[in-house]
């Protein structure tokens, strides 16, 4: 963005004439995200109570906290609780496994810490070669450049990655199979790095897309690029975050994430099982791999949790919220039982989930 860009030289009136031009779209019209960020911007600006109500604005599969499925969870905690030291970020601590949290396993006594970065977990296993670390990885292509590189860097023999890493397009082409939405606002920071060609797809498909930021005035422009397309009966990428996001992406972040990793079928919360989303290390870094190194310390227990979870009562709807086809006033639970310092389900967990958001910024 420059200084002579309109939004910086007058974004209040800019954002006011975006709100009239959206206003004056005649028809209905479901346009969905896949972001947790888009979710904090829209709920924190009341970006939906500004639309008129023909023009719904869905949450989606945004949040990497939230889509990470109870068996990847259980997974890392059991794995602390056979005495490998698990690291991973802070919001990770704080999700509700099928019995506990990690959070809960470190107060029993088992060695779980937080970090900002892998970098930070492989700093704490080559000062501490008598340990295994394994770091839980989790994230979306924003993130995944960043294990790619300290896979490439090199790691300790003592350091591990169980990976929970995701891919955006192909939950779209999942959701589109399943829900009515008319048009895709794509996560900017994705976009930062796979640019904007991956979206063209779901445009051959009739749907438009619009690549957006995270200020309020980039989710209008976007909502309005759409409108603008569905109007005209047109489908295209375009892109309404063009100070961040180039057609081409990062080229050297998508080689990095191809030269370390296989694409893969992975589980998503509210998703399931859905093919190439995801990613695991390739076979030569297989040494690393936590899901390869320490299968047999955990199966077995993660097998006596999966008949457990099928015989819990699911209160919790955050599996049906990802999907788009509930929001937190659906669940009975939301600000009662469930907020933010006691929360029951991933969705309130982390600043990204549409829960917790929800929780912060709309209530009355
Ligand atoms: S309010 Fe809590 S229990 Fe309800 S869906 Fe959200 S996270 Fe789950």
């Amino acid at each position: 963005m420059t200084k002579t860009d309109p939004f910086i030289q007058n974004p209040i009136e800019v954002q006011k004439k975006l709100i009239e031009n959206i206003a004056a779209y005649p028809k209905p019209a479901r346009i969905m995200h896949i972001c947790g960020t888009h979710e904090r911007t829209i709920a924190k600006y009341g970006i939906r109570s500004l639309l008129p109500g023909r023009i719904e604005v869905l949450s989606g599969p945004g949040c990497p906290v939230c889509v990470t499925p109870d068996d990847d969870i259980d997974t890392a905690i059991i794995l602390a609780k056979k005495g490998l030291t698990v690291v991973t970020f802070g919001d990770m601590l704080r999700v509700p496994g099928t019995e506990e949290s990690l959070f809960d396993a470190r107060a029993e006594g088992a060695d779980v810490r937080m970090v900002y970065s892998i970098d930070d977990a492989v700093k704490l296993a080559a000062e501490n070669p008598d340990k295994e670390i394994v770091f839980f990885s989790i994230g979306f292509e924003t993130t995944i450049p960043t294990t790619a590189a300290a896979v490439l860097r090199g790691l300790p023999p003592n350091f591990s990655v169980y990976t929970s890493l995701k891919l955006t397009p192909p939950a779209i082409s999942l959701l589109v199979q399943d829900i009515n939405v008319d048009a895709f606002i794509a996560p900017g920071h994705v976009a930062v790095i796979t640019g904007t060609v991956p979206y063209e797809e779901f445009a051959e498909k009739d749907y438009p897309i619009a690549v957006a930021g995270f200020e309020s005035y980039d989710i209008l422009l976007g909502i309005k690029m759409l409108l603008d397309q569905l109007e005209a009966g047109t489908s295209a990428v375009e892109n309404a975050y063009m100070r961040a996001v180039k057609t081409e992406g990062n080229p050297i972040a998508v080689k990095m994430m191809n030269d370390v990793f296989d694409v893969v079928d992975v589980e998503w919360r509210g998703l399931g099982i859905i093919p190439d989303s995801g990613y695991r290390l390739k076979e030569k870094y297989q040494d690393h791999d936590a899901a390869i190194k320490f299968k047999d310390t955990y199966e077995d227990s993660l097998n006596e949790l999966r008949e457990i979870r099928k015989k819990k009562k699911k209160n919790c709807i955050c599996a049906t919220i990802l999907t788009g086809k509930a929001t937190p006033a659906d669940c009975p639970m939301f600000e009662k039982a469930c907020r933010p310092e006691s929360p029951i389900g991933p969705c309130m967990v982390s600043d990204e989930g549409m829960c917790h958001s929800w929780y912060k910024y709309c209530r009355d």
